[in-house]
């Protein structure tokens, strides 16, 4: 049973590892931002709501996506364990998640925070285009990520649940460096 959370800066290579590591384990891969990125495609009220945020670089208020995860983890797939993947992003949104999975009974998750500096995730954003990726926007997700993401990493350290690796490595080496710690 694996239940995990990738922390890290945008660009730290989360979204890429994340799915393949859930694929390898057979577990769903579980991405706020690839959900809220669809809600937008197919203009559903919640996609309407979220574009306004994500397109400045903001978070989404905690009540939007908060209810989304809350309705994803309460579907059966999620039973043999999942992969969460940039939620929580805030202190707030960490303890609601604490709760939730107290009340449906899914504990024992860890927490992956995957790091890599400032230079590696800009120039790894500038170069992924996608429409929140323009250099203003990325700058203010990075101010973000400082401010209302980061602190989870203590968060998490003190809770004993933080496994560290390092982002700043090839794709396959951060995959190996991954499995490694997963299976120890
Ligand atoms: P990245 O890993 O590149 O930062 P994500 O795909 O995880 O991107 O998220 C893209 C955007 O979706 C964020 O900038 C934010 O606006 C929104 N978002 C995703 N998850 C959350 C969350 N847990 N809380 C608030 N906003 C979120």
């Amino acid at each position: 049973m694996t239940r995990l959370i990738f922390l890290g800066p945008p660009g730290a290579g989360k979204g890429t590892q994340a799915k393949k590591l859930a694929e390898f384990l057979h577990i769903p891969h579980i991405s706020t931002g690839d959900i809220l990125r669809q809600a937008i495609k197919d203009q559903t009220p919640l996609g309407l709501k979220a574009q306004v945020y994500m397109d400045k670089g903001e978070l989404v208020t905690d009540q939007l996506v908060e209810d989304l995860v809350k309705e994803r983890l309460n579907q059966a797939d999620t039973q043999n364990g999942w992969i969460l993947d940039g939620f929580p992003r805030k202190v707030t949104q960490a303890a609601f998640l604490e709760e939730l999975l107290t009340t449906i009974g899914q504990g024992g998750e860890k927490v992956v925070n995957l790091d890599a500096p400032d230079e590696t995730v800009i120039s790894r954003l500038l170069g992924r285009g996608r429409k929140d990726d323009s250099e203003d926007v990325i700058r203010h997700r990075l101010e973000v990520y400082r401010e209302e993401t980061a602190p989870l990493i203590d968060y998490y350290g003190d809770h004993h649940k933080l496994l560290t690796v390092n982002g700043n490595q090839s794709p396959e080496e951060v995959t190996t460096e991954l499995q490694n710690l997963i299976a120890a």
